[in-house]
């Protein structure tokens, strides 16, 4: 700094001073109203202040960040730019590094061995949503693996004629609730934001929802399982569909006709071959 520079600012400074201002507000910090596909939503909101350096997770060549943003009301908007699809593997792992730190749920994280972010094509078609991790989730990390993940790996494979890998399965909450209760409105309202950020990375073109936990936390409504499956509906702009989770189709073998009309019905819209029978 000069010392004209240096000079000027002393001057300004007595005038405020004989003014009688001693201190010089700062200004108030702006309220964020968007949030964007970003690594570091853990931490608390940005405030006023000199930025505190931190490594960041993305490598340098990332794409310009994916705006999301999640109205007060309606569906959230997941506009904003494609992500290109050879950085949509490091902004997963990036974020499933971030999801496998979070510590948001005291008791979930008492309870987790681990975190189940999620697995699939990173350019996923089709995206299976279901409710949280159980106990053989828990123990490999990977969603749907025990007897439910058993049925949904058919349904999609058997049933559909996809590939598991082709598609994308995620949950609504990454760590296992103990004993398998029902996660809290506080834990899903806590994890909700990892699934937004994976659906903005991935992008697919159709959702399955698996359950009423799930359908009622994306759909934001409180109807029931019979007046919101098999019909579409709408998240962030994608077409999406309800269907009963597998888990209760384990339990009540006559949802698996329900469930059966809900995959024709994707099918059809996906321009996937429908078998004429349903495949046992
Ligand atoms: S459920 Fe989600 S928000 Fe809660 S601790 Fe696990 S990863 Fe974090």
């Amino acid at each position: 700094m000069s010392d004209e520079m240096m000079r000027q600012i002393r001057q300004r400074l007595e005038s405020l001073r004989r003014a009688g201002i001693e201190r010089i507000p700062s200004p108030p910090p702006q309220r964020v109203i968007e949030r964007s596909v970003r690594t570091d939503l853990a931490e608390p909101p940005a405030i006023a202040g000199p930025p505190i350096p931190r490594p960041s997770p993305v490598a340098p060549t990332s794409p310009a960040p994916v705006m999301l943003s999640t109205p007060l009301f309606g569906e959230p908007d997941i506009g904003g730019t494609e992500v290109p699809a050879e950085h949509r593997p490091d902004l997963l792992a990036a974020l499933a590094s971030e999801v496998a730190e979070c510590s948001r749920c005291p008791m979930l994280v008492a309870s987790r061995s681990r975190t189940v972010f999620g697995e699939g094509s990173p350019t996923a078609r089709l995206m299976f949503i279901g409710e949280a991790p159980g106990a053989e989730e828990d123990r490999t990390g990977r969603p749907f693996v025990g007897k439910a993940g058993i049925l949904l790996t058919d349904m999609i494979t058997k049933g559909m004629g996809l590939a598991r890998e082709d598609v994308f399965i995620a949950n609504v909450v990454k760590s296992r609730p103990p004993e398998n209760r029902n996660p809290t409105p506080e834990e899903i309202a806590n994890c909700l934001p990892y699934l937004e950020r994976q659906i903005a990375i991935i992008r697919p073109q159709f959702l399955c929802v698996l359950g009423k936990i799930a359908a009622s936390t994306l759909l934001q409504t409180a109807l029931p399982m019979n007046r919101l499956r098999g019909k579409w509906h709408s998240y962030g702009g994608i077409p999406t569909i309800v269907t009963w989770h597998p888990a209760y189709v384990l339990r009540t073998p006559s949802a698996k006709k329900e469930t059966w009309e809900d995959l024709q019905m994707l099918m059809k819209r996906m321009g996937l071959k429908v078998p004429e029978k349903r495949p046992g």
